[in-house]
């Protein structure tokens, strides 16, 4: 029986395959966009929108994404002995960079209507079961909302389906999505601040590493007019050998917040997901089929970003295809070009980061590093994008000279 046959099947609709469904349908592939849920939906995170991640939205022409929202160009960080400092977001490329806060409700959203408006199919509210190779195609079996079955062939099948990924397992064989010890675990909810941080100059991503959260970490970000998301995370390693709970952390981060003035009031919509590191990254392609985002581990394990490497590998995929797929030798050279290039982009990167997994677990080398941020703005650069962590870095990160930056004046 014949099915329904598409260039591309993207299975999961966030940031990784939404901008992969955006920027195959702009380049003129017919695309199914699938996702088990239907849009607006909920996701745990911290809502911070990176500057790789702005900056790539921009270039793809999706600059309406963060309308309404004010731009963020500071992060401020509580360190271990108390001490507060404040800096611009690390540059990119020498230009200055930003971040936004948006809900990741509003975010995701937004990021779907704009792969559905450039042409791709809303398979949304349509789970993803699995799938066989074909001839020159994959055939995969979904279920829909009032559970009946449908097929779909593709010539591509991108898995974009997050931390738990089915498409993974179908790909690798491996029952576990992701290994637990690249991995981290974080819980979020959202609160009220005194701070009217829509309309304040003043608005800073914040990121607590006290002493009692380490080697853990906590977040605040301001969200708008008198909201914040806050939250805490860490390598699920470290919380499973030391029996940490996640939700007493959080409330221990909030109340330590409510101290500092920065909310008030009760915590709702708590929310907790794992986060497989870019360390534990996968093999990224397979006949017809590449993994990108979350479902390949590409989150930076000091700071939890995700989005921006999510949101860069769809686009490095899409740009990578041949004009047409049918061809199975053309399909698999790009396929191998993109996998080649992304580790190369981020060769220092990934590597980098198993060292500062290592570092993250251990208290006392956590706070060494968290100092180092503080001294050192260059070494902000960890916490976003793809910012190595170099040699030289570690040096002055052990180096007993210095003392922190100028401490914020707010
Ligand atoms: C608490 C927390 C805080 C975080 N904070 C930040 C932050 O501030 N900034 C940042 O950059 N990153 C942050 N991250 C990481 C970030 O959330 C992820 O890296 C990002 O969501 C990855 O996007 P994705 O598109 O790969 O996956 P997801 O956003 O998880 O999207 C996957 C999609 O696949 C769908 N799906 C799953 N299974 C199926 C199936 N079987 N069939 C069909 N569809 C399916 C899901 O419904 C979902 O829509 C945080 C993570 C956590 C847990």
């Amino acid at each position: 029986m014949a099915h329904e046959l598409f260039d591309i099947a993207v299975v999961g609709a966030g940031p990784a395959g939404a901008v992969a469904a955006y920027a195959a349908a702009r380049r003129g592939f017919s695309v199914a966009l699938i996702d088990r849920h239907t849009f607006p939906r909920d996701k745990a995170c911290g809502d911070g929108i990176g500057p790789g991640a702005v900056r790539l939205a921009q270039q793809l022409g999706l600059s309406e994404l963060f309308s309404g929202y004010a731009p963020i160009d500071t992060v401020t960080i509580f360190g271990p002995r108390g001490t507060r400092t404040e800096n611009a977001i690390p540059t990119i490329g020498g230009e200055p960079a930003t971040g936004y806060v948006i809900p990741r409700l509003e975010f995701d959203n937004r990021l779907f209507r704009a792969a559905i408006a450039a042409g791709a199919d809303d398979l949304s509210g349509t789970r993803f079961l699995e799938m066989t190779p074909c001839a020159g195609h994959r055939r995969v079996v979904l279920r829909d909302r009032s559970g009946d079955r449908r097929v779909v062939d593709a010539r591509l099948v991108v898995g974009a389906d997050g931390a738990y990924s089915l498409v993974r397992r179908a790909l690798t064989g491996r029952q576990e999505p992701y290994r637990s010890r690249h991995a981290g675990l974080a819980i979020r909810a959202y609160a009220r601040s005194p701070t009217p941080w829509a309309s304040a100059a003043t608005a800073s991503l914040m990121l607590e590493f006290s002493r009692d959260l380490l080697p853990w970490y906590g977040w605040v970000f301001p969200v708008g007019e008198h909201q914040v998301n806050i939250g805490v995370g860490g390598s699920l390693g470290t919380l499973r050998e030391r029996g940490a709970d996640l939700p007493k952390l959080l409330d221990a981060h909030a109340d330590a917040m409510r101290a500092r003035g920065v909310i008030c009031g009760e915590l709702r919509q708590r929310r907790a997901h794992h986060l497989p590191h870019v360390a534990g990254m996968p093999r990224l392609v397979y006949p017809r089929a590449a993994l990108i985002g979350d479902a390949a581990s590409m989150i930076n394990p000091v700071s939890g970003e995700g989005i921006a490497y999510a949101v860069t590998a769809a686009a490095q995929l899409v740009r990578a295809l041949p004009a047409r797929l049918e061809d199975d030798s053309a399909v698999a050279d790009a396929l191998a070009l993109f996998e080649r290039e992304f580790r190369a982009r981020h060769r220092r990167q990934i590597a980098s980061s198993r060292v500062i997994i290592t570092l993250m677990k251990s208290r006392v080398l956590s706070a060494v590093l968290v100092r180092a941020m503080q001294r050192d703005p260059t070494v902000l650069s960890v916490l976003f994008d793809f910012g190595p962590f170099t040699a030289s870095m570690a040096l002055r990160a052990l180096s007993p000279w210095g003392s922190p930056a100028a401490a914020a004046t707010r």
